[in-house]
């Protein structure tokens, strides 16, 4: 293949990249946008391998596609059955794992490349070279383990309450500054020695990416998700240096982009500070650990019937469902996308009510409501509805907890203090769905439940939405 070839189809790719990017941002446009990504990276992959077994190496081509087959080919078919496999609430973990997968590419990448390096470059460009090295690795350790920990956190194997070390920042800090120095002995120290400074770097980074993702706490764990997609972003394009390929430079600049950008506006919509995030356990100084924290609670907990809640439906004007995590483990959303039909048909102003940080996943809610075929013109983003609420007559939350909770504005000990909520005890009636006292992923208990207005309808919120959509319907 020619190189001027190989260009063309890496200017293509990268282009199909942005297309991928842009699809992605809209529901409409989602499914094309994945097609163009796909497209964009099937050909990313042929043209890498084709143009590099080809450049210069045509007596080891035979070897070299071998080579490739045998990794290339076992990890798809693993990471198809994976992904497959995988449901829709444990999303967040495979791709925090897939993070993992990016940084320890980064690290290895950039010790192999230091152990044996293709070109034999000399002066500024040996400098440069040595210095796309050192922060490739850097920031590959940190997302490699940071990403493990958030995997661990997001599956539960380690709970959501922040680690917070005394002086945590300031160990942070002397990590940072231990690693710049390493830097410059690794830059500057006897090119003997370079393997050790780099590797001791990358413990550093290693422990570093632990402590970071450690003192983050529950509530905060879709901001960590998306910064770590950034990271890995990071990575992949210093990876791309490294091996003075322009496509991975690309590909990784625009993931390491987008991902800060998503991590941004997560941060707005949680009212959390960016900065602060990023250094790691924002909002856990002085502040109460995740489970338990805040002011107690008063009043009763009333509970509702199946029949009484469908009677209040029968009677309402308008109607919001406001969908959380409970709501995608119990699948429930295509019934209630049939109760949202049968309702509209008779004239109730039925919608959706969105939280940025719903479920377990950045836009989890809306690919459940996509799936369930509920018109995207009822279903809301938080900001849009939010003022709604005292003008509505019934509220359904179906499987939410976190995004509910009242304390977030009303008690500023409460660990989830700040974060913006759906103001759902504004409206007329609030019927809470859950199985139990169960409280959310930030382990926070929920004044909501206790409120004049609230009655709780136990059970799991599959089987509930049926019995109410078959009752409806009689
Ligand atoms: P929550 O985790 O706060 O609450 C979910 C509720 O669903 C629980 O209280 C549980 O109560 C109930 N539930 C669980 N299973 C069922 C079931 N089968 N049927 C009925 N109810 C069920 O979810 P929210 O969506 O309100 O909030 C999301 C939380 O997750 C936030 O804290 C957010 O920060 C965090 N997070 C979000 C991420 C994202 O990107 N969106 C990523 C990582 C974390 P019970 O056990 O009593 O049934």
């Amino acid at each position: 293949m020619s190189y001027s070839l190989l260009v063309v189809c890496y200017i293509a790719a990268s282009a199909l990249f942005i297309l991928s990017l842009g699809g992605l941002s809209k529901q409409e446009t989602a499914r094309r946008g994945n097609l163009n990504g796909i497209i964009g990276m099937v050909l990313a992959i042929v043209v890498t391998a084709v143009g590099t077994n080809l450049a210069g190496a045509a007596n080891v081509s035979g070897t070299g596609f071998a080579v490739l087959a045998a990794s290339i080919i076992p990890g798809a078919l693993i990471g198809a059955f994976l992904a497959s496999r995988v449901a829709m609430t444990s999303m967040p973990e495979l791709v925090a794992m897939l993070h993992s997968f990016v940084g320890l590419a980064a690290v290895l990448v950039g010790i192999a490349s230091y152990i044996s390096p293709t070109e034999h470059l000399t002066g500024t460009e040996h400098t440069i070279h040595a210095i796309e090295i050192f922060i490739g690795v850097f920031v590959g350790a940190i997302t490699f383990t940071g990403s493990i920990i958030a995997f661990l956190k997001l599956k539960g194997s380690i709970g959501g309450k922040p680690l917070l070390l005394p002086g945590r920042h300031l160990l942070n800090l002397l990590m940072v500054l231990g690693s710049c120095f390493l830097g410059y002995l690794f830059l500057f120290g006897a090119p003997a020695d370079g393997l050790t400074w780099l590797l001791v770097m990358t413990g550093i980074a290693c422990v570093i990416g632990v402590h970071m993702v450690m003192a983050i706490g529950g509530a905060d764990m879709p901001v960590v998700v998306s910064m770590l997609n950034s990271y890995s972003g990071w990575a992949a394009s210093a990876a791309g240096f490294m091996l003075s390929n322009d496509l991975l430079i690309v590909t990784g600049a625009l993931v390491g982009s987008s991902g800060a950008i998503l991590s941004y506006i997560m941060c707005e919509a949680m009212n959390r500070s960016f900065i602060s995030v990023i250094m790691g356990g924002f909002g856990s100084d002085g502040g109460a650990p995740a489970a338990g924290g805040g002011q107690p609670i008063e009043g009763e907990i009333t509970e509702i019937s199946a029949d009484e809640t469908v009677e209040l439906l029968r009677d309402a004007k308008s109607v919001i469902v406001v969908p959380g995590y409970g709501m995608a483990v119990a699948q429930a959303q295509h019934t209630v996308s049939e109760i949202a039909k049968h309702l509209r048909s008779k004239r109730v102003k039925f919608r959706f009510a969105i939280h940025p940080v719903a479920g377990r996943l950045p836009g989890h809610m809306n690919v459940l409501l996509a799936e369930a075929n509920v018109p995207y013109d009822i279903v809301l983003e938080m900001e849009e509805i939010n003022e709604d609420f005292p003008e509505t007559d019934v509220v359904l939350v179906i499987g939410a907890n976190d995004i509910v909770n009242p304390s977030a504005e009303d008690d500023p000990s409460s660990p989830i203090a700040g974060m913006p909520v759906l103001q759902v005890w504004k409206s007329g009636t609030v019927i809470v769905m859950k199985r139990g006292r169960g409280t959310g992923y930030a382990g926070v208990e929920n004044p909501l439940f206790f409120k004049e207005n609230t009655r709780m309808l136990y059970g799991d919120a599959k089987k509930t939405v049926d019995g109410l959509l078959g009752k409806l319907r009689e």
